[in-house]
């Protein structure tokens, strides 16, 4: 038996991940369950799963799921103390499914707790990737990428030698805008933007996704995971979404790992791990496809994937600057305060004018974090007035 505990429960990842759990009561027993602010759902899969703790974020709330969880043997907490509790507590297993750089602190804990993480958090990665593969290695942790993509080149690697590997090939659907034009593009919705073509996720990757800062973090991502250098990491657009990454290896073959665009599918990966268990995905049928195909990324109309590539480069405190200043500016446009075109923008922007710092720990990593937020909220209001 197995006990896991889901950080970001009640998202995209997190739902996906409970039902994958919930299939398998034989195997696995919930400990934590974590969520920001949807008490109503977190405490009926709290009351499901029988799961002994349940931590919402934002402490204003804690009364309500109190009240809610009363005459349940699940306990109750909240705030940044609930969320290291959760991260660091009973579990073996822990899923790292809160959205953006507020993961890192719940990540850092189950990571330096030595639990085995499996990471969908990629902002917690791209933020403080070095930190936290180092915390890792003293720990004794163990991080099984839960992103398609790194799930994929994982699978693929097994336990051959980095030193084998040519290149890494991150595919990209291409997102909605694919086929769009700049033009068309520039001013695209966010009801537009949010609606990916094979994928169903949550609101902030979606938009990533139509950028493609999402590629562009995964770039980073992978640098961190598996050791490579951004000249040979690739992405290759491939609108199917059935190959979901490749590994070319020195003697010129090239692995690749298929299935439907379920993320249940990585998710049973990183939780059966180095078994299988059934994940309720749909299976793939190849002949109905009856083609793949593959196409080189615009990097004109795409701007986010070079300025990614160039913060990977330039290290230090870029990746943390761009990343922030993305989140900032896709909350902005999900408001409808900014226009699509102004995403990438942002993020030049912020990259071009950052003071040049490397961080040593991950209060630094909170600390750059918060002066980038800062700086492009200001930015933001200073166009807005
Ligand atoms: P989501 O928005 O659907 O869910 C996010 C979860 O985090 C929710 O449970 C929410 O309550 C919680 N949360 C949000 N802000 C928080 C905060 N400040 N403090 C504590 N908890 C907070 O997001 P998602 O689509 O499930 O994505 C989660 C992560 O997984 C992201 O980093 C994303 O990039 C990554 N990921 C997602 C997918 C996908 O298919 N959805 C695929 C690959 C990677
Ligand atoms: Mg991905």
């Amino acid at each position: 038996m197995k006990t896991v505990s889901i950080l970001g429960a009640t998202g995209s990842v997190g739902t996906s991940t409970l039902d994958i759990v919930e299939r398998h009561p034989d195997l696995y027993r919930v400990a934590a369950l974590t969520a920001a602010n949807n008490v109503n759902a977190l405490a009926d899969a709290a009351v499901r799963t029988r799961a002994s703790l349940a931590v919402v974020a934002d402490d204003t709330r804690y009364a309500e799921l109190k009240e809610r969880l009363a005459g349940s043997d699940c306990r109750v907490a909240s705030g940044p103390e609930g969320l290291r509790e959760a991260a660091a507590g009973e579990a073996d297993w822990v899923m790292a499914a809160i959205v953006g750089c507020a993961g890192l602190e719940p990540v850092m804990a189950a990571v330096s707790a030595g639990k085995t993480v499996a990471l969908a958090n990629k902002e917690a990665l791209v933020t403080a990737g070095a930190l936290m593969t180092d915390a890792a290695s003293r720990s004794g942790g163990i991080i099984l990428p839960v992103d398609s993509e790194h799930n994929a080149i994982f699978q693929c690697l097994g336990t051959r030698n980095c030193e084998t590997v040519r290149r890494l090939v991150l595919t990209a659907s291409g997102g909605p805008f694919r086929t769009w034009s700049a033009v068309a593009m520039a001013d695209a919705t966010p009801k537009q933007a949010v609606a990916h073509p094979n994928w169903s996720m949550g609101a902030k990757i979606s938009i990533d996704s139509a950028t493609m800062m999402n590629k562009g973090l995964e770039l980073i991502e992978a640098h961190h995971l598996f050791g490579l250098p951004s000249d040979r990491i690739d992405v290759m657009v491939h609108p199917q979404s059935v190959i979901h990454s490749m590994v070319e290896f020195i003697d010129g073959s090239i692995l690749a790992q298929m299935g439907s665009p379920d993320m249940r599918i990585p998710i049973a990966h990183t939780l059966a791990y180095p078994a299988r268990v059934e994940s309720g995905a749909e299976r793939l049928d190849l002949i109905r496809f009856g083609q793949l195909t593959f196409e080189e990324p615009d990097e004109a109309r795409f701007p986010a994937l070079r300025l990614a590539r160039e913060a990977l480069e330039a290290g230090g405190n870029a990746a943390i600057v761009l990343n922030a200043a993305n989140e900032v500016a896709v909350a902005a446009f999900l408001a409808g305060r900014i226009s699509f075109g102004e995403i990438a923008k942002m993020a030049e922007e912020a990259l071009a004018s950052r003071p040049n710092t490397s961080p040593a720990s991950i209060e630094d990593v909170i600390a750059i974090d918060a002066v980038a937020r800062r700086q492009a909220q200001t930015n933001l209001e200073g166009a807005a007035a």
